[in-house]
């Protein structure tokens, strides 16, 4: 039975892909039906296995609970979907006889099949990480059906092991979730909170009867900007969960409750939240001491007997803690909890790649400086020791990370006096332009475009063959000459293609690029990249982040080249084709030792180097990919205006530096925009493509409601699908279009770049799009 200790040591999470991406190949395979469900099982366990004995290698134990059940096949929310049997009605066929739902049916969710789309994938919080939506209605079921995660501990119980299963919490679930389509107005997923915490009850006992001793309850939803009326909820559920020790005569197993990526609850009362989950009578929560607000003294007095959990190593970046601090700040808690503080991760780890001696080609002086999930899983655990014994019995780990955050400061590239110079030079000038109107008059007469001009997003499919010259090109098969000819070779075939096609602004196609970040991250100096640093962005989907790690500069132009040979092919205008700085640090691990605004403006002048040689190179349209704007909003309305503000500014800074007649375009991959319209319209952009066919054109009648003034390009083909919409559909919303948005502003292109897509489906599309402005243009 429960032994009610909670360990001085653990993680939240861990990575779920495998050091060698094991989770992505078996996965994968087994897609493709190269095989079997056994095979996938077996694949499965084995990296179980292996993540096990790794943490225990590493130092935890596996004995005690301090190692989580965390192994997703793709999605932990969906996982708990599974686990709930939570199936909307358009996927109730998939449930087995008792509702459960088995590898196939979870797949089919993650992935839709023939007639269905599948569970719609978003951002989780403030991150990169995107899980699968839940779908909830007054009549979804919420069943107990914890036999794939009671499978996991079961097996591991045999070898010994005591794990610790997670599951979101019921709350964070709900809010995570969407009304199912025909649920009547008004109704909120929390509406059901009862029925899940119902059905919560008997996964967790079933999860004891398989031998947990801990289940662990991860409720980030609360330090969202709803936290303060989630923790009520949070309070009935819990009390409803915790209030007594045993369910039906078994004794329940101890809940520990996690709350990463923020504070819980009300902002201006930090600890508040942790003290009304503890009051409900969970054994153990937990707190994100990074990310989230230190909690008062009276809060952690009033969380009496629940055990407080320490988020003082961070999971989401992969810089090395520093000891010294992070272990002032455990002193500082321990002095006001009743009893033992357990050390532990922020978040899951889930964000940061295995293992940094994985890495064979780091510059010298970086690895020192970095902790990917391996080496934090170690920072915990010298914590935790120096809890135990002070200072003294850690001495030796205190001194090797002050020597490493010594380094770092005195580095000769960690400071960059010529960028310092220029970022302390800069004025409001350097950030403005000329008036819109004058511009948009100087830009008609330079580009004489058409109304309604058609242009796509800058890449084109990514063919097996470009694919396959860049490997080449990087095994050193080919030469550098032989790769620059197939990639001019492949621009001059993308770029008649548009002539034929009769699209009006060109593009070159981007076949250069990997990657819309890291081959800016590889062009520019102050970054690293790493080969095996994989991190999950969806289901098997991996990133491979590059590490800013040091003041940004651009030593020679590396677009410019590619655009000036694009345009020689052609009399029509070519955009020159760019990522933005709030994209290329979202996408990356970025430096913690300044505000990020700081490091957004070094890019930013980086990009400003490029765009002056573009512009030199008579580039009349470049456009600047902000696709992440939104992504890195902050959860908490009180952080968001100041986050604008740097954003917006190092987006002006990167693209104000050229002529009224150069006009700049921006593309922004989503449609919900409502909230972020304002700071869209403050990045000045002469012209902004956004994702509209997706939804229907909604986004023109939020155009319309702004008085949005600027150029605009809703998408209107959704490249999201193999399928090619027909010419009326397409002019179908070009008109609502038309209805919304005055005429010179408008422009048609597709939602977002063709990278891909196959060339049958966009060739017939991209037809169907100049088809249908060249009907919506004689209907004018
Ligand atoms: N220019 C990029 C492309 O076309 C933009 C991609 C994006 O917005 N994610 O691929
Ligand atoms: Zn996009």
């Amino acid at each position: 039975m429960s032994s009610n200790t909670f360990p001085n040591a653990t993680i939240l999470g861990y990575p779920r892909i495998g050091p060698n991406r094991e989770l992505k190949k078996a996965v994968e395979s087994y897609w493709k039906g190269d095989s079997t469900h056994a095979e996938l099982n077996a694949a499965a366990e084995a990296l179980q296995d292996r993540t096990i004995d790794r943490l225990v290698e590493l130092g935890l134990s596996a004995a005690d609970s301090s190692i989580p059940a965390d192994f997703a096949l793709y999605d932990q929310v969906l996982d708990t979907t599974a686990a709930l049997g939570a199936l909307p009605q358009r996927f109730a066929d998939l449930g087995g006889p008792d509702g459960e739902v088995g590898t196939d049916a979870y797949f089919t969710l993650a992935r839709g099949d023939k007639e269905r789309q599948p569970l719609e994938m978003t951002k989780w919080f403030d991150t990169n990480y995107h899980y699968l939506v839940p779908e909830i209605g007054p009549e979804t079921p919420f069943r107990a059906l914890a036999d794939g995660l009671a499978g996991i501990v079961k097996r591991q119980s045999a070898r010994g092991n005591t794990l610790r299963p997670v599951l979101v919490g019921p709350v964070t679930y709900l809010l995570l979730s969407k009304p199912e389509e025909g649920a009547p107005e008004g109704f909120d997923p929390l509406d059901r909170l009862d029925d899940a915490v119902a059905a919560y009850r008997g996964i967790i006992a079933q999860l004891a009867a398989a031998g947990a001793e801990w289940v662990q309850l991860d409720e980030p939803g609360l330090v969202t900007e709803r936290g303060s009326t989630l923790v009520p909820l949070a309070e009935k559920a819990y009390a409803a969960l915790a209030g007594e020790k045993e369910y039906d005569g078994v004794a329940r197993p101890s809940l520990f409750v996690t709350t990463g990526y923020g504070t819980a609850g009300d902002i201006t009362a930090p600890g508040a939240g942790l003290a009304a989950l503890a009051s409900t009578g969970i054994e153990a929560v937990h707190a994100d001491l990074v990310r989230g607000a230190i909690p008062a003294a009276g809060q952690l007095t009033a969380l009496g007997a629940t055990r407080l959990v320490a988020g003082v190593v961070d999971g989401r970046n992969i810089w090395r803690n520093d000891l010294a601090a992070s272990l002032q700040t455990l002193v500082g808690l321990e002095s006001a909890v009743a009893g033992d503080l357990a050390v532990a991760t922020t978040t899951s780890m889930l964000h940061v790649p295995h293992d940094v001696t994985l890495e064979p080609s780091l510059p010298e002086h970086l690895p020192g400086w970095l902790a990917f999930a391996d080496q934090k899983v170690a920072e915990v655990l010298t914590l935790a020791k120096g809890l135990a014994d002070g200072t003294a019995g850690i001495e030796a780990e205190i001194a090797a990370s002050d020597a490493a955050i010594e380094h770092r400061a005195s580095f000769a590239g960690t400071r960059v006096e010529s960028v310092r110079q220029r970022q302390a030079a800069l004025t409001e000038q350097d950030i403005d332009r000329a008036p819109a109107e004058q511009r948009a008059e100087a830009q008609k007469a330079r580009l004489n475009l058409p109304d309604l001009p058609t242009t796509t997003i800058g890449s084109f499919p990514q063919t097996g063959e470009v694919r396959k010259a860049r490997a080449e090109f990087r095994a050193g098969k080919i030469t550098a000459e032989q790769y620059d000819q197939f990639l001019k070779e492949e621009i001059a075939r993308v770029v008649a293609l548009q002539e034929d096609l009769g699209l009006d602004v060109l593009v070159h196609g981007e076949p250069e690029r990997n990657d819309m970040v890291q081959y800016f991250a590889e062009n520019f100096d102050g970054f690293a990249e790493t080969v095996n640093g994989w991190v999950q962005s969806y289901g098997s989907r991996c990133t491979r982040p590059s590490i800013l790690w040091g003041d940004v500069t651009r030593p020679a132009a590396f677009t410019a080249p590619w655009t000036r040979y694009a345009q020689s092919l052609t009399e029509k205008p070519l955009k020159g084709m760019l990522t933005g700085p709030v994209t290329i640090l979202a996408w990356s691990f970025v430096r913690n030792d300044q505000p990020l605004g700081e490091t957004a403006d070094q890019v930013a002048l980086a990009l400003r180097d490029e765009i002056a040689d573009l512009e030199a190179d008579g580039t009349a349209i470049i456009q600047v990919d902000e696709p992440a704007l939104r992504e890195l909003l902050p959860l908490r309305a009180a952080d968001q205006a100041s986050y604008l503000k740097w954003s917006v500014e190092s987006f002006r800074l990167a693209t104000s530096g050229v002529r009224p007649d150069t006009q700049i375009h921006t593309h922004l991959c989503y449609s919900e925009f409502g909230e972020v319209i304002a700071g869209i319209d403050g990045l000045n952009a002469d012209v902004t493509s956004i994702e509209a066919a997706r939804s229907k054109m909604e986004v023109a009648a939020d155009l319309a409601e702004f008085g949005y003034r600027r150029g605009v390009g809703p998408g209107v083909y959704d490249i999201h699908s193999p399928r090619v919409p027909s010419t009326e559909e397409v002019e179908s919303l070009i008109k609502t279009a038309i209805a919304n948005v005055p005429l010179p502003q408008l422009w048609i292109n597709p939602d977002c770049g063709l990278k891909t897509r196959g060339y049958e489906e966009t060739v017939a599309s991209l037809r169907n799009v100049v088809a249908a402005t060249e009907s919506a243009r004689a209907a004018l």
